[in-house]
């Protein structure tokens, strides 16, 4: 069964820019924190992240973290995404989680080829039958000796469950879809898309950063104001690996230059 890709916003610093503007502030200010906090209204906060970001000074955007949901992706892209090291994860695991009827990314090249798609769905429907039978095969294995080590019929058939599945998933494919909360402060998300919003990233995990980037910057449009793959921001730094699409992305990006 395939899926499709899901990303939200699921929790995030309060008053994101106002806490940056104060840390900001913070360090060219007699004041306290809390009265510096004080003192900043939406007009004033607003003008000094646009010059915050604008000057490049991006240490204080570390103050704050956007946590994303994501479902409905492969674990291809998932281990894409993990490779970014400044960041906090929690995946579904194949260990403890049967995959009963396991979903998967059908990637759009394959989708959009009808034959390609049939031996691809052929895939799939093997691995499945593949899995089921090495967990019933492991499964009868690891109970029947559970019963031996003198656990009851109950906890053996948990424990038996969990050890077959765990050695069953070998034959799991990338497309397999999974679960992953990511969080990430400001300053690594900007980088992120910097990276996995161009057009040299994949497509799956492109898709995604570019859902993260509208999702964060609806709720900080200052901070995320000039987001996007490097070209958004100037010139293009893939040199001869340029996809030569610059004015496309910039298009496609022009929404995070457009606040109030
Ligand atoms: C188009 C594309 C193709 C790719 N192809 C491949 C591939 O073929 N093979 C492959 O293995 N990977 C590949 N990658 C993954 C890539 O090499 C990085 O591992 C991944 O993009 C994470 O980037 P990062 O290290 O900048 O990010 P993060 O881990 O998020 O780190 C952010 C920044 O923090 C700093 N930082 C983090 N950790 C350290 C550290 N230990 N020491 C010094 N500075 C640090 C760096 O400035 C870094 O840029 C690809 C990535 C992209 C976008």
């Amino acid at each position: 069964m395939k899926t499709d890709l899901r990303v939200k916003l699921v929790q995030y610093t309060p008053e994101p820019e106002k806490l940056v503007a104060a840390a900001a502030k913070l360090c060219y200010s007699s004041l306290a924190a809390d009265e510096i906090m004080n003192d900043l209204d939406e007009n004033n906060t607003e003008k000094f992240i646009s010059m915050l970001m604008k000057l490049g000074h991006q240490s204080p955007v570390e103050h704050i973290n956007f946590s994303f949901a994501i479902e409905g992706v492969s674990r291809t892209l998932t281990h894409q995404l993990v490779r970014h090291r400044l960041a906090s994860y929690s995946q579904r695991s194949q260990r403890y989680v049967t995959e009963g009827q396991f979903q998967y990314i059908v990637p759009p090249e394959i989708q959009n080829n009808s034959a390609a798609s049939a031996k691809f769905i052929e895939a799939m429907e093997y691995d499945q039958k593949i899995y089921d039978e090495i967990t019933d095969l492991l499964y009868e294995d690891h109970y029947n000796l559970l019963l031996e080590e003198g656990k009851s019929e109950k906890n053996a058939k948990n424990a038996a469950s969990k050890k077959a599945i765990e050695d069953a998933r070998y034959v799991l494919p990338n497309a397999c879809e999974t679960k992953i909360m990511v969080t990430m402060n400001a300053r690594n998300l900007i980088h992120f898309f910097s990276v996995r919003c161009c057009n040299r990233a994949q497509w799956e995990i492109r898709e995604m950063a570019s859902q993260m980037l509208e999702e964060a910057h609806s709720v900080a449009p200052y901070i995320f104001s000039n987001c996007g793959p490097s070209c958004v921001a100037g010139p293009c730094p893939e040199g001869k690996m340029t996809c030569g699409k610059m004015d496309e992305m910039r298009e496609k990006y022009s929404y995070v230059k457009n606040n109030k």
